[in-house]
């Protein structure tokens, strides 16, 4: 207990976003996913000597509206240095990262803490290539190498040392993940490395000045940078409350054991020996380009928060859900302007669509549904060409593949018989059968009708309307 109130942690990040380019940062190479090994490299991005690298426009539009979204200020003039070290995972022995003039400097975002808003400051931003791939598990005497992912581009976003506890960073972590999917410029899958975050703690007694920090890595979920801070924190005031001193160093978090490990000593920038990149020109943005980045930007959360509150008849608490990803808010915006019930698409997305996507394990960033398609399944549903029960299993269908709701419902025998006569012999023959039911209802037993329904529908083979055969029955029974 003593040890809470002696000692505040001091927290700042760096996280690595991969961007979600088609194409390399500094070659024409695909940068999909899961390609076969070393399949999507050349001269280039295998570090070839004589190779050039060209910057890859769209990396710089996406690193810009990532800063313009942080409030940074952007650097006109910026270019690219190299980072010299030595590793199997590096084909050129040095990254093509950013030092001196990094893109994006001095922003901040601001998080939503229980004791009020909170700003964490952006120390920087700035443009890299991520390594290659070391592969030791399979062989017990080598180690192979992947280059496929050799130049796909990232951006670095330095965070100032503003955050005080696990819940901070965890806010700050959901705040810019959101805000880069909104934008478009990555999906930001911890799992899948396409978002990695490093965490840099130190502690002191409240109002000292900043304690000697560790930075930890391998921290691949929100829960393992949340136990990860815990044990670090702890290691470092055992360390200080001993009289021992924490050592400035790089060290690697095993989530299974829960300890984190020394992995080498905190190097600084000379060890790197950075210097320009002679071979790629600077960077020079002028206004126009700038503001027309800026005038490209998406609506972000806030604003379309604020615009569903005016523009359309649903509860905040729909509104939140459905803005929490841009995908499942775009869904929603293009869907109701196509059948004009902004409710009846909120429950389909918020019930059906959470609950398949739970189901499934799924992100709303990968959901198949068209808003063609859900408005036609709407509509249908209307129009009383299906029951509820059959929506909901063309909605499931329609999740997966994204099927046309009418074909689903026609190829599964979903559409309700339209032929009244037919319905009403059915009806007619369920009323004759069950004399004691009918007596019930007319009895005053409501309960009775709910049967006959029943009756009805397994007879129809499910192929009617419950309401209107409810309805239907009310009026033949007086
Ligand atoms: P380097 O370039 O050597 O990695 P920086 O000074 O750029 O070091 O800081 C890297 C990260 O460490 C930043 O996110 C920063 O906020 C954080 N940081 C710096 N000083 C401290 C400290 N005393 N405690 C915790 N984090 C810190
Ligand atoms: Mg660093
Ligand atoms: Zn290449």
């Amino acid at each position: 207990m003593g040890k809470e109130k002696q000692y505040e942690s001091v927290i700042g990040l760096e996280v690595h976003v991969e961007l979600a380019t088609k194409t390399k940062i500094f070659c024409g190479c695909s940068t999909a996913f899961g390609g076969v090994p070393n399949t999507h490299t050349c001269p280039v991005c295998t570090g070839m000597p004589g190779s050039l690298p060209v910057l890859n426009r769209k990396v710089l539009e996406y690193a810009v509206s990532v800063g313009l979204a942080t409030n940074c200020e952007i650097t006109r003039y910026c270019k690219f240095d190299r980072k010299n070290y030595f590793y199997p995972d590096n084909p050129q022995n040095y990254q093509i990262s950013q030092l001196y003039l990094p893109i994006c400097r001095n922003g901040w975002v601001e998080i939503e803490m229980p004791e009020g808003t909170k700003r964490i400051g952006i120390h920087e931003i700035h443009m890299e290539e991520d390594a290659g791939k070391l592969i030791h598990d399979e062989w017990e005497d080598c180690t192979l190498v992947d280059y496929n992912r050799s130049g796909v581009p990232l951006i670095e976003i330095v965070s100032e040392p503003d955050m005080r506890s696990a819940e901070e960073v965890i806010a700050y972590l959901e705040k810019l993940r959101l805000m880069i999917r909104y934008l478009g410029a990555s999906d930001c899958k911890l799992q899948e490395g396409s978002m990695r975050v490093d965490v840099n703690l130190s502690v002191r007694e409240p109002g000292a000045e900043p304690g000697v920090r560790t930075e930890m890595k391998n921290l691949n979920s929100f829960k393992a940078i949340t136990r990860a801070i815990a044990g670090e924190r702890d290691r470092q005031i055992d360390l200080l409350t001993s009289g021992a001193v924490v050592v400035q160093e790089t060290r690697r978090w095993d989530d299974a054991k829960g300890c984190s490990y020394a992995m080498r000593s905190k190097e600084d920038a000379r060890d790197y020996r950075y210097f320009p990149d002679p071979d790629l020109v600077p960077i020079r943005i002028s206004e126009a380009w700038l503001e027309e980045r800026k005038a490209a930007l998406p609506e972000m959360r806030t604003e379309k928060i604020q615009r569903y509150r005016e523009e359309y008849q649903i509860p905040d608490y729909d509104i939140e859900i459905l803005t929490d990803s841009r995908q499942m808010a775009m869904l929603f915006e293009e869907t109701t302007a196509l059948c004009n019930q902004p409710k009846k698409v909120s429950n389909w997305l918020m019930g059906e669509g959470m609950r398949l996507l739970k189901e499934r394990g799924r992100d709303p960033e990968d959901m198949l549904i068209s808003p063609a398609h859900l408005a036609k399944l709407i509509v249908m549903r209307e129009a009383g060409e299906i029951n509820g029960s059959s929506a909901k299993e063309i909605f499931e269908v329609m999740f997966d593949t994204d099927t046309d709701p009418a074909d689903c419902a026609r190829e599964r025998g979903l559409l309700i018989v339209n032929d009244t006569g037919g319905l009403t012999e059915v009806l007619r023959k369920v009323i004759a059968e069950n004399p004691k039911s009918v007596e019930d209802y007319l009895g005053g037993k409501e309960k009775a009708l709910g049967f006959l329904v029943g009756q009805t529908m397994k007879a129809m083979k499910g192929k009617a309307d419950p309401a209107q055969v409810n309805q239907m029955l009310r009026e033949m029974l007086v």
